[in-house]
């Protein structure tokens, strides 16, 4: 199992809208597309920095993790997205060690890929998402 590189790192706002342009036009990152992930109740807008990307997070309800979030941190870094070859073993080397998990097994996320969240307990206080892309 490798390590690749930091797939992406998930920053939490109250509205894509809002805060994209930012990002676009004053930063000069590329906008490489929004979509839902309905499981989540995210909206999320990708923008690419060099290998990595940066992951805007918006709540579609107020039940959502992330409405959860801002609403007793304020937006912010949500997560950081590490792209492993392997997930299941990644997995399994969490399980062997007693890590504390969000997700036993991988579930589908964002561009079809296989994620699964690391508590932050385990992380030294950072949600960690491991994710694989699809073959
Ligand atoms: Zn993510």
């Amino acid at each position: 199992m490798s390590v690749e590189k930091i797939s992406h790192i998930g920053i939490a706002v109250e509205s894509i809208e809002k805060w994209l342009s930012y990002y676009k036009d004053v930063l000069g990152l590329e906008y490489t597309g929004s979509e839902e992930v309905a499981e989540q109740k995210v909206r999320v807008a990708f923008l690419k920095i060099g290998e990595s990307q940066i992951e805007l997070l918006e709540p579609t309800s107020d039940d959502s993790p992330i409405a959860k979030f801002l609403e007793k941190r304020g937006g912010g870094i949500h997560h950081i997205a590490i792209k492993v070859d392997d997930i299941n073993t990644a997995l399994t080397r969490h399980h062997e060690a007693g890590a504390q998990l969000i997700d036993n097994e991988p579930r589908i996320g964002a561009h079809n890929m296989r994620i699964a969240f690391i508590h932050p307990k385990t992380s030294g206080g950072v949600l960690m998402e491991l994710c694989e892309e699809p073959p």
